[in-house]
């Protein structure tokens, strides 16, 4: 049996760094007579800008969470917690493993992106994935717990990947590691950390003064950098390079680029060549239905977007604008991609490293700023009493 058809249905499925701002105007203002249904996989919504601070132990878990129960609540939303098995397109339904179909006017798709490994990987791999990021943690956790430490050799973390969030974990994993084998009782050793990248640049799309300092700042810690490095295999605790090496890690973190999540490739919509859903300048699917599409799952069809996070919270206010114009047949609103954008590194030693356009900086003012840039945007979601 259907959802009740009397009044109109927004559908948020998944509430990440754009939809979790339709669920905030809603609390604010409700679109009349049209109620509000939210899906989502996980009953917490992460914000990914402050996962390497709670690895460096500048946040505690909860500090970088969205109950979203209590969002939906504020909003007079429905919360539907389950696994989407599909969309039927012709009656606008959402389709729900073991739940009833819920029918849509319109509907935001917004489920981000995954980091699936692209390799063959071994059951027994000490390999983590950063996402699921709400469960991120409780993964490396695990991989320390069951790892036999040995003194003379260290704790051996190896990150794939160098781009920002890559970099970023780099920095800040040594403390969690330190910390979880404090509270493990296991032998406390340095932490050694490898940082492995395809590409001949770290943090691919930033300025040299960026790159320096992180080289760098890298150096200074001894963190061992490989570029122009592949994974081709990983094999237990043994990562097969492109190069023929093999490196041993008690921890791999994948941190490899954005693949699309399976579920948006059974959709029936147009995608781009790698699976991502395809969108024009309004955030709307090329399909002719009232389907939007934001942050990581979407691709622009005529322009090139980064996925990062900073694009997907600038879209959250056309969205808004283009859900309420599209049920009352208006014509649909262009997102402009922003040109530039700050970027903030955290150091994890209450340090960061930042850039705006052609410059760069470094020092604890700037962490003083991601910290506060961050934490304001966090308590709008939070923070009952914030508006
Ligand atoms: C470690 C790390 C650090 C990063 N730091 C930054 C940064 O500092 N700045 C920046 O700009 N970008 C950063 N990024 C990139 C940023 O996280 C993404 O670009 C951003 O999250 C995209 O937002 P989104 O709304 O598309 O997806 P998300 O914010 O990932 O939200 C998607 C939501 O959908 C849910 N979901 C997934 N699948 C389903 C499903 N099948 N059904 C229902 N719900 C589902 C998820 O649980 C999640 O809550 C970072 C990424 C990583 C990995």
């Amino acid at each position: 049996m259907n959802d009740s058809q009397s009044e109109r249905t927004v559908v948020l499925l998944g509430i990440g760094h754009t939809n979790a701002h339709i669920v905030r105007e809603w609390i604010r203002r409700p679109i009349p007579d049209t109620r509000l249904v939210c899906i989502s996989n996980y009953s917490k919504a992460t914000y990914s800008g402050m996962l390497p601070g709670v690895l460096a132990g500048n946040y505690h878990l909860e500090q970088m969470e969205i109950d979203l129960q209590q969002l939906c609540d504020r909003a007079g939303a429905r919360l539907i917690l389950g696994t989407v098995t599909g969309l039927n397109n012709d009656r606008q339904e959402v389709l729900l493993e073991g739940q009833p179909a819920v029918r849509f006017d319109a509907i935001s798709i917004g489920i981000g992106s995954t980091t699936k490994p692209d390799v063959s990987v071994s059951d027994d791999a000490t390999l983590v994935p950063v996402k699921p990021m709400q469960t991120f943690l409780r993964r490396i956790e695990k991989q320390v717990d069951d790892t036999e430490v040995k003194r003379d050799e260290g704790f051996r973390v190896t990150v794939v990947g160098g781009g920002a969030a890559g970099v970023e974990i780099a920095f800040c994993i040594p403390n969690f590691i330190q910390r979880t084998l404090q509270s493990s009782e296991q032998v406390n050793v340095p932490c050694c950390v490898t940082l492995i990248h395809r590409g001949e640049e770290l943090t691919p799309g930033t300025t040299d003064g960026l790159n320096k300092r992180v080289r760098n700042e890298f150096r200074k810690r001894g963190v061992e950098v490989l570029l122009g490095t592949g994974v081709t295999q990983v094999v237990g605790n043994r990562a097969v390079l492109s190069d023929g090496r093999e490196l041993i890690s008690d921890l791999l973190i994948w941190c490899a680029g954005a693949t699309p999540p399976p579920l948006l490739n059974s959709l029936e919509l147009p995608t781009d060549a790698a699976g991502f859903l395809l969108i024009d300048n309004t955030l709307k699917t090329l399909a002719d239905l009232p389907i939007f599409v934001v942050g990581d799952s979407g691709t622009m069809q005529d322009r090139e977007v980064p996925k990062a996070g900073v694009y997907a919270v600038r879209q959250g206010p056309i969205l808004w604008e283009n859900l309420n114009r599209i049920l009352h047949g208006e014509p649909l609103k262009p997102y402009e991609p922003q040109q530039q954008f700050l970027k903030l590194l955290n150091k994890g030693n209450g340090s960061a490293i930042g850039e705006q356009g052609r410059i760069s900086f470094e020092g604890r003012w700037v962490w003083w700023l991601k910290n506060w840039i961050d934490s304001q945007f966090l308590k709008k979601y939070q923070d009952a009493s914030s508006s």
